[in-house]
């Protein structure tokens, strides 16, 4: 868990690959359940044609399939999800029924300021897609396909801000919720290198 621009997605890869389970993100997981064509695929892509958010029982059903898998049979790791309270209750029930223990929840913490610097001057490749840190410049050429570099809709300063309260409001509350049930949530400061961030994330939940 931890805020948007805050690393979770690269440090998840990295446990991805150290611990050699697999990683679900919520985005991933519904384009998988889409391109599977199941039946709650069908029913999340309803609701994203339409531009509409994905209602908790549809993405649970599919997290639920995800995780009952042969690929996650020994572990996975959970990317951005729970996002809600009632998110997190969900996976709890689901949890229960299928007798797995979640080992740690991680926390990566960054202040909202660092955050706001990261994503507003983050760009990423018009045409193939890579993402680039604080360093390249507007409408440079893309270091790796020589396409258009360009921000990204939702990476402007005020939109970041905006998603930072949304992610205050939403998601710090199941912190508390986890904190409150006893589970481990180990905290890790997500300012450093990708390394140093690894490192204290290994620390912490003991690998
Ligand atoms: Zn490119």
């Amino acid at each position: 868990m931890g805020p948007p621009g805050a690393g979770k997605g690269t440090q998840g890869e990295i446990l991805e690959r150290s611990l050699g389970v697999p990683r679900f993100s919520t985005g991933d997981i519904l384009r998988h359940a889409r391109r599977q064509g199941t039946k709650q695929g069908h029913e999340a892509k309803r609701f994203m044609d339409a531009g509409e958010l994905v209602p908790d029982e549809v993405i649970l059903g599919i997290i639920g399939e995800a995780l009952q898998g042969d690929d996650a049979r020994d572990g996975f790791v959970l990317d951005g999800f729970p996002r809600t309270v009632a998110q997190a209750e969900g996976l709890d029930q689901i949890l229960e029924d299928l007798g797995i223990h979640l080992d740690a929840i991680l926390n990566i913490s960054v202040e909202d300021d660092e955050i706001v610097h990261r994503l507003s001057t983050r760009l990423v490749c018009s045409s193939c897609g890579i993402v680039l840190g604080p360093y390249g410049e507007m409408n440079e050429a893309c270091p790796v396909c020589g396409g258009t570099l360009v921000q990204r809709r939702d990476d402007g300063a005020d939109t970041v801000r905006h998603r930072l309260v949304v992610y205050r409001k939403q998601t710090e509350p199941v912190l508390r919720w986890y904190r409150a049930s006893g589970a481990l949530v180990v905290d890790v400061d997500g300012l450093g290198t990708v390394e140093e961030i690894r490192d204290r994330v290994q620390a912490g939940i003991g690998t």
